[in-house]
């Protein structure tokens, strides 16, 4: 009798729990837009916004070497971009960067002090929002595909990442990659703003650093992350 009772509790309590499940993974699929929602957005709501965006690497500081193409050139080419996009449509931009620099100094902490000061400049800038460009790079030729980091500290940084993971869904065709959390890139743990990195593609893919070294293609990724951000913008409750 006790057994029955509790077999028909337990009974019971799956099926509430699957039916949350599966109540909550439609929920999440329905809070998820389409990449042709993301296409759609009116990307006037950036006016008046002010964004930081950090080319990532510079100066002395290459960044990955790959298949005749360095990180450095590329990230700032992004940037300058980006920034110009953002800026056709009323926002303000300040870059961390916009020419072959770096900010290393001689001695110990040469490199983490490159990164606090990039992380300084984004945090007196009054940025409403930050994006940290990078190319990836790893051994090994078949790797490709865009993919975004960031810190979950604020709910923020995690829809802006989910967000622009989705819009660079294409980037290249194929790409299967999910925004990814990382406690440990310092820029993101240190950043005061919400803000995500964008690994932008593999430039030890050789099909792939070709893309990234195209402007049309560079025009066209950057303006679907100007596009996410717009998204963004438009459906934050933090205002
Ligand atoms: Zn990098």
């Amino acid at each position: 009798m006790f057994i029955v009772r509790l077999k028909k509790k337990s009974l019971r309590l799956v099926l509430a729990v699957s039916m949350l499940v599966v109540l909550g993974v439609r929920l999440w699929a329905e809070s998820k837009p389409t990449i042709e929602e993301v296409e759609g957005v009116d990307l006037s709501v950036l006016s008046g916004r002010t964004i930081a965006i950090d080319p990532g690497h510079g100066g002395i500081d290459s960044g990955a070497r790959y298949n005749g193409q360095i990180e450095k050139d590329i990230t700032l080419e992004l940037a300058v971009s980006l920034a110009q996009v953002l800026k056709t449509y009323g926002a303000n931009v300040v870059l961390t960067r916009d020419c072959d620099i770096d900010y290393y100094t001689r001695g110990k902490g040469g490199k983490r002090n490159d990164l606090l000061k990039r992380v300084s400049i984004i945090n007196q800038s009054g940025a409403d929002l930050f994006v940290s460009l990078h190319t990836n790079a790893i051994r090994g030729k078949e790797w490709f595909g865009a993919e975004v980091y960031y810190n979950p500290k604020l709910q923020q940084n995690i829809d802006i990442a989910e967000i622009v993971q989705q819009s660079l869904r294409n980037f290249p065709p194929g790409n299967k990659r999910q925004a990814r959390k990382d406690l440990n890139i310092l820029i993101l743990k240190n950043i005061d703003v919400p803000g995500i990195l964008v690994e932008t593609g593999f430039l030890s893919n050789p099909r792939e650093a070709d893309l990234l070294a195209n402007p049309t293609y560079q025009k066209n990724l950057v303006e679907h992350i100007a596009k996410a951000l717009a998204y963004h913008f438009s459906h934050s409750v933090a205002r």
